[in-house]
């Protein structure tokens, strides 16, 4: 029995997908192309269906780009959230187009009245709207330097936002409170959730990159899923987007969350191993990311792929099958009992053949 408990949050659909009461936390991720140029958006966005992208951020910055909103829906599979700051008018656009979904920032969408617009507009039309708010756009309160104020800072306005989404009757809401700093993120997430049940969209804002970002995410998305916090994620990262969604898979996987297909267990190496552990560890995980049905096994498929026998057969017991090496040849085995022996150098196929097999 797992010690954690998700929150029990309030239930939204966002195009074909639902979110909330305890469904699978759904990754999420953000294009980088240009939307003014539609293909290009769409092209990023089917390489990111494929790395197993389930919600999709664009932001619209101008008229010319919500123009193409329409065009960008119709030639993908998975929902499509329009992210609008500054003009209300576009966010409008966007809907008219047929998004799934809005992130607006409240605080910067203009007057009451534009936002009531809007607002009746997003009801219409079904669609639930995401209140971003983001440490960068609370300049005047956030200049506190304790983090508990700034936390707290960071609540109130997403507070301040719903009450007005409410006043109008208004409840498909998802709420984020990203921070670059993993503590008053951790603490804006739980104050928030402990207060209200809408359902959470996690993540730390501007990470890094692909290795420093993925472990301060790693850190900061790990305690909030372990409180139970979070109906979403995503892994904000400066690179490929590919890689966010990559990284959310380990993450959510790694926490027992999600099965992003398989889990390589594999030793650190030491000088009992004589061969390129590294090399034929990575091969493995870039055949096994190219398979289409992985993701469908109930459970990931675990492999070990050890760098000797002397401790390699008892460290890989649990998995499924692996390979425990020496200079010349390694010890095949599958759930423990020795099968066969193959040469370093057909480590990888070997393994994907197996994976192969172990999918029919
Ligand atoms: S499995 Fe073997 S090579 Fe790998 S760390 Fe353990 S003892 Fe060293």
């Amino acid at each position: 029995m797992k010690f954690y408990k998700r929150s029990q949050t309030r239930k939204i659909n966002i195009g074909s997908v639902t979110i909330g009461e305890g469904t699978p936390i759904k990754i999420q991720s953000m294009t980088s192309a240009n939307s003014r140029d539609w293909k290009s958006t769409v092209k990023q966005i089917k390489q990111l269906e494929e790395a197993g992208c389930e919600l999709i951020r664009v932001s619209f910055p101008d008229m010319e780009s919500a123009m193409n909103a329409g065009k960008i829906k119709k030639h993908i599979k998975i929902p499509l959230i329009a992210d609008i700051h500054f003009d209300y008018r576009i966010a409008l656009e966007t809907i008219k187009q047929g998004v799934d979904k809005l992130r607006i920032n409240p605080g910067n969408i203009g007057s009451q009245d534009k936002l009531k617009i809007l607002i009746k507009e997003a009801k219409k039309a079904h669609i639930p709207i995401r209140i971003g708010v983001n440490a960068g756009s609370l300049k005047g309160v956030y200049n506190f330097s304790d983090n508990f104020i700034r936390a707290k800072a960071l609540v109130n306005s997403a507070m301040e936002h719903i009450k007005i989404l409410e006043k109008h009757n208004f409840q498909d809401i998802v709420v984020s409170l990203k921070a670059s700093s993993i503590d008053v993120t951790v603490q804006a997430y739980k104050m928030f959730a402990s207060k209200r049940n809408y359902p959470l969209h996690l993540g730390i804002t501007e990470a890094g990159s692909v290795f420093g970002g993925t472990i301060k995410s790693s850190a900061g998305l790990g305690i909030m899923l372990y409180e139970g916090i979070g109906d979403t994620v995503r892994v904000s990262l400066t690179a490929d987007p590919v890689e966010e969604v990559k990284a959310a898979y380990y993450i959510l996987q790694s926490m027992e969350l999600r099965n992003s297909g398989i889990e390589i267990v594999s030793c650190p190496m030491c000088s009992r191993c004589e061969f390129d552990l590294i090399k034929i560890v990575s091969e493995v995980e870039r055949k096994a990311s190219t398979m289409k049905n992985l993701r469908k096994l109930s459970k990931p498929v675990k492999i070990a792929l050890m760098g000797c026998i002397v401790n390699g057969l008892g460290e890989a017991k649990d998995a499924d099958f692996g390979i425990a090496g020496g200079k010349n040849t390694g010890i095949l085995f599958k759930k423990g009992k020795i099968i066969g022996r193959v040469s370093p150098d057909k480590w990888a196929d070997k393994i994907i053949s197996m994976i192969k097999n172990y999918m029919t």
